[in-house]
């Protein structure tokens, strides 16, 4: 049987490759990393506690320092979970479970020395953390990405808790309590196995999050027009290619709106850029404002923005678009002390089943350039034909 010592020294070699993983990571400042890197250290200043057991090193250092240790990696880890996920750290509550720890180990360490109490009020603190763990990423798994990484971590946390259990069950029956972390006996190897696997399951587990998380942001910053905060091009595309299949499958209709800002070469002229710019911004408001939040936005040009209408008719978003409008002209931008009216010209196309996003939204584009030819300040339904090129209105 391999000798507990032997498991311990395994285990810290695999806390310091997490921490050099960790290390790599600590700079991308997301929430929750820091605490980790604490839980691997203080787990490993355990493990290199509960090593001095048969050595004449003092109780305080072989029993109070590693349990503690062990204790407050338990609430770094935790902690560090909760901040990934966003949320707070109930810390009176994880200072009352160490506590109570701390005073069963001191009471069966220097008044009435018995082993047993002291690992089962572990077990029950390991346990306690290992549930919460649990519930914390389960209430928290993603909705539209992979929950692989989450799950992993659902399922350690889980094991552990059981484990833990069985650990507290078995020391509780006072079947073969043994009389330190280093006896070789057969339960006890057997849950220092599980029991130092723990942290770095955990930690490979977080990690993995922490990449999802990671990948989960720079997807959101391309997938994000960052002046108007609205869908960029390639993504409202990709998406709406998505939609015009999912027409195609379901039979629902599926209408597209095309809008573009009037005379807006002239905004920026007369009132400059960060002018032109802010009206991009609310118009992008104003468009949010608007319409539904199934309704898919984005900005598809300079000052030029697409909106799918998933299950509406051509008069139905014709009735949205004339609300925009009316919106648009009603709250002029204000910027740096001036107040800039503007207007939109806009195309609105119904999907015809089986036609590409391409010939679809190059319909929508010649009824909002019918819009332009007719005026500007309005919009061309799908009732119009406007397959026909029209001249645009003569400067
Ligand atoms: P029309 O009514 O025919 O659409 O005229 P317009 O002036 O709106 O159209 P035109 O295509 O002549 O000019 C669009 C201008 O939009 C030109 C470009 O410099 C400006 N533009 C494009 N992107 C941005 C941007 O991000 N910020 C600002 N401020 N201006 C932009
Ligand atoms: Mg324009
Ligand atoms: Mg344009």
């Amino acid at each position: 049987m391999i000798a507990p010592v032997n498991l311990l020294l395994i285990a810290a070699l695999a806390g310091v490759l997490s921490l050099c993983v960790l290390g790599s990571l600590a700079r991308s400042g997301m929430a929750g990393i820091k605490e980790t890197i604490g839980a691997n250290l203080l787990t490993l200043l355990a493990f290199f506690a509960f090593g001095l057991q048969n050595t004449s090193a003092p109780l305080w250092l072989t029993i109070l320092v590693p349990n503690m240790a062990i204790a407050l990696a338990l609430c770094a880890y935790y902690a560090g979970v909760r901040r990934l996920m966003g949320l707070g750290v109930p810390r009176h509550l994880m200072m009352i479970g160490c506590g109570v720890a701390l005073t069963v180990l001191v009471v069966y360490t220097y008044v009435d020395w018995q082993v047993g109490p002291r690992i089962i009020a572990m077990s029950f603190l390991q346990m306690g953390f290992m549930m919460a763990v649990a519930h914390t990423i389960q209430r928290n798994m993603p909705v539209h990405r992979s929950r692989y990484s989450y799950r992993f971590v659902w399922v350690v946390a889980l094991i552990s808790s059981v484990v833990c259990v069985a650990r507290a069950g078995i020391y509780l029956a006072d079947i073969a309590v043994p009389e330190g972390i280093l006896e070789p006996t057969f339960w006890n190897v057997a849950f220092l196995t599980l029991g130092v696997l723990v942290m770095p399951c955990l930690t490979l587990g977080t990690i993995m999050i922490i990449h999802d998380r990671m990948l989960a942001d720079r997807e959101q910053e391309a997938n994000t027009d960052f002046l108007t905060g609205l869908m960029s091009r390639k993504a409202w595309w990709m998406q709406a290619e998505r939609y015009c299949a999912q027409a195609l499958r379901t039979r629902r209709p599926l209408t597209l709106l095309l809008l573009d800002i009037d005379y807006f070469k002239r905004i920026n002229d007369t009132h400059g850029h960060m002018a032109g710019d802010a009206v991009l911004r609310h118009f992008g408001l104003l468009a949010t404002a608007t319409l539904r939040t199934g309704d898919h936005v984005g900005r598809v040009g300079g000052e030029e923005f697409g909106v799918l209408f998933p299950d509406m008719r051509g008069d139905a978003v014709m009735d949205v678009a004339a609300r925009l409008l009316d919106s648009v002209r009603r709250t002029p931008c204000s910027h740096g002390g001036s107040t800039i009216s503007y207007t939109f010209s806009a195309g609105v196309a119904e999907w015809v089943p089986g036609e590409n996003l391409q010939v679809f939204f190059e319909r929508a584009d010649r009824k909002l350039y019918a819009a332009k030819a007719a005026g500007r300040n309005r919009i061309v339904g799908p009732g119009l034909d406007a397959e026909r090129p029209q001249l645009p209105v003569a400067a």
